[in-house]
């Protein structure tokens, strides 16, 4: 595969306003922002910078389309058939809109093509297959009288997502809201509105009706605050930062919205001495680097069994050292640059907190090159729990090498987080792989692997990383009422 150039993407960016009732509208304010390649640190486009006005009008026409027209008389079967045809058109643009999203976000074109994009188009067939499987109960109530449910949408779905995986959070949000047949006013990513917008055309030319699915690019204390607010939003489901969560939690009380969030992590990592040690190594490796580190289950707290250490360290620091970061377009690149210059200083902030606390970063731990926002593959050994870098979301490409001998202080160790997104263990005794699964408060737990996602598997948190579940049947519930339904006979 040849090297995409960055304007030859840009070229073909073409749309960047709202997508509002089935049109693209400028924000009524007139303003735009500009959305900025990380790798390069060059303006890629200018995009409509909405705010309540547009998220007004954006709620409207979700309430008009969930109210009347042509979505809630849709046969079940229907709207499943016209997510399968979004999820069509995108595998047929798959290769355009993986260079999109790496231009856009800065992650590497292997991954947006090979592992982004394929788990997006799974999860909206996923929950396409779902659309007509959605139904109550009948219940045998005390009396005469045939008691049954109806399960019904929850209404106007407002969505807040990230930049760290911008179409796969779209795809997340989207797929169990149109499956349970609500509406959407959708808020992407400041950083990475591109392809989430891409999104928003292919869904219109799949044919979904207006109002159903609406998009408006901008900022979160503006557009998101509005969406948080917004009377004619049932429901905000939202993945980010826990304290943006506690924002919108606040807000939302007043109009007591339901609520589901996807926030962050410091999830535990750990690794017995008696795992197949290659295997542990590249999966936390991956578990912490994939993405340049920006995943919220990134496994950030390697904790080593004391005699596996130096092993263990040897063949992970063989690894770091040879990652090939650059340029994101490259399918060569394994990490490219971090999202954008806030990342890039806050992460450089806790390198600096790492050594100042007496940390030993035995690898990486500089910026590369000095245009774009990358760093290089870090490693920390000799982290004690207190140290700033084993509490905090790093959100970046540094890991932090915990060491254990006692298995029962370990996994005290482990759960000692206000977080509890996901966890993982390695070893070839089932005894110790139950117990820490059983263990360790987290809402993921991988044994003998790291960042296994499915469509199909419910991913959230316990404690401060989240309320509810995405993916799986579960991630249905969010979008759905219930409604009891008592006939005397
Ligand atoms: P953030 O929570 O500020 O932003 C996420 C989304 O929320 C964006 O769309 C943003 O515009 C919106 N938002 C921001 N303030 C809002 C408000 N007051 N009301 C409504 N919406 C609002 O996260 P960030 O600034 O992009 O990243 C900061 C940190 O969050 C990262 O360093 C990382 O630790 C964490 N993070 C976690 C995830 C995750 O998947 N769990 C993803 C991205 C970032």
């Amino acid at each position: 595969m040849s090297v995409l150039t960055e304007s030859s993407v840009a070229a073909k960016v073409k749309h960047t306003k709202c997508f509002i009732d089935g049109q693209w509208v400028p924000a009524e304010s007139g303003k735009t922002f500009a959305t900025v390649n990380p790798a390069t640190e060059e303006v890629i486009a200018q995009v409509a910078e909405g705010d309540a006005a547009d998220i007004d009008k954006a709620a409207l026409a979700a309430r008009r389309a969930f109210e009347g027209g042509d979505w809630p008389k849709m046969d079940a079967r229907d709207r499943g058939k016209l997510m399968m045809r979004l999820a069509d058109l995108i595998e047929e643009e798959i290769d355009s809109l993986a260079a999109l999203e790496s231009l856009d976000n800065g992650k590497p074109i292997s991954e947006s093509r090979h592992a982004d994009l394929p788990l997006v188009i799974d999860c909206l067939r996923y929950y396409a297959g779902f659309a007509d499987k959605i139904h109550g109960q009948t219940i045998p109530i005390r009396g005469n009288y045939l008691c049954y449910t109806r399960r019904e949408p929850v209404g106007v779905a407002g969505q807040i997502i990230p930049w760290n995986f911008p179409m796969l959070m779209t795809a997340w949000k989207w797929g169990p809201a149109l499956a349970a047949g609500c509406t959407i006013v959708m808020k992407p990513a400041e950083q990475t509105p591109l392809t989430c917008l891409r999104m928003a055309q292919l869904a219109a030319e799949a044919g979904f009706p207006k109002g159903v699915i609406n998009v408006v690019p901008g900022f979160g204390p503006t557009a998101g605050s509005a969406v948080t607010k917004n009377p004619n939003i049932d429901k905000v489901a939202f993945t980010g930062e826990h304290r943006t969560a506690q924002i919108i939690m606040r807000e939302a009380a007043e109009s007591l919205k339901r609520l589901t969030f996807e926030l962050g992590g410091k999830s535990p990592n750990v690794v017995f001495a008696d795992a197949d040690m290659d295997a542990a190594v590249r999966g936390a490796y991956v578990g912490l680097y994939l993405n340049q580190g920006q995943c919220c289950c990134a496994g950030s707290r390697l904790f080593v069994e004391e005699r596996a250490h130096d092993e263990f360290l040897e063949k992970l620091t063989a690894l770091t050292s040879n990652r090939r970061v650059g340029n994101p377009l490259d399918p060569q690149t394994e990490q490219g640059p971090q999202v954008d210059r806030a990342q890039f200083d806050k992460i450089m902030g806790f390198i600096d907190k790492g050594q100042e606390e007496g940390a030993r970063c035995i690898s990486g731990g500089k910026r590369v090159g000095d245009k774009g926002y990358f760093i290089e593959p870090t490693v920390f050994d000799g982290v004690t729990d207190d140290m700033t870098i084993a509490q905090h979301e790093i959100f970046g490409p540094v890991l932090s090498v915990l060491k254990f001998k006692d298995r029962e202080e370990m996994i005290q160790r482990a759960n000692n987080t206000y977080f509890g997104l996901a966890a993982a263990v390695w070893t070839s005794d089932i005894k110790k792989a139950h117990d820490y699964a059983a263990r360790v408060r987290a809402g993921t737990i991988w044994v003998n692997c790291y960042d296994v996602f499915d469509a199909a598997a419910p991913f959230g948190g316990f404690k401060m990383s989240g309320h509810g579940r995405e993916l799986g049947e579960e991630g249905l519930r969010a979008y759905l009422e219930n409604k009891t339904v008592t006939i005397a006979l």
